[in-house]
């Protein structure tokens, strides 16, 4: 994930674009969603039809939409999480890209594949998969700073809740 990396948000000026193909940070124009009937084209001012509950942003950079119902971002479906990092072992992008997939969809299937790919990446890092709260304060006591041992605390937390309601 770059680390200027700015999540798409309903009505705002500029973030990375959602479309897998672009994902740059770019400047968005707003539009609402106004709806034509195909049949009735000999006055199209007349015959249209205002969603004001569905907003489309466009990306500066590569020119295509995202859409938006009610402020959520339902266009592209895919849409979840950055790309993976081009530094990111081989033995947890699967996990990553499929969390990443999947995230619209089920956010309960992605924490729990991304809870995976922390215990992955621990292991990675020479500890010992089996226990990811300690393996988290062994990775702190290394020098992991704080800002990280949240946000993977968060993961390990959220991840688990989605498979096993109430535990730790
Ligand atoms: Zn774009």
């Amino acid at each position: 994930m770059p680390k200027d990396y700015v999540s798409p948000q309903h009505g705002h000026d500029g973030f990375n674009c959602p479309n897998p193909e672009c994902e740059a940070y770019a400047r968005q124009q707003w539009y609402h969603a106004i709806a034509g009937f195909d049949k009735r084209q000999l006055d199209p001012t007349e015959f249209r039809l205002w969603f004001p509950n569905i907003s489309i942003a466009q990306c500066d950079k590569c020119n295509k939409p995202s859409i938006w119902v009610d402020g959520t971002l339902v266009f592209p479906e895919s849409y979840g999480a950055p790309a993976s990092s081009p530094d990111m072992p081989d033995v947890i992008k699967g996990d990553y890209e499929e969390a990443q997939a999947i995230f619209s969809q089920s956010p309960r299937g992605a924490a729990a594949l991304l809870r995976l790919t922390i215990q992955k990446l621990t292991i990675e890092l020479g500890e010992s998969g089996k226990d990811l709260d300690k393996d988290i304060g062994n990775l702190v006591k290394q020098g992991l700073p704080e800002r990280i041992q949240q946000a993977l605390d968060g993961v390990r937390v959220i991840g688990n809740n989605a498979v096993h309601p109430g535990s730790d």
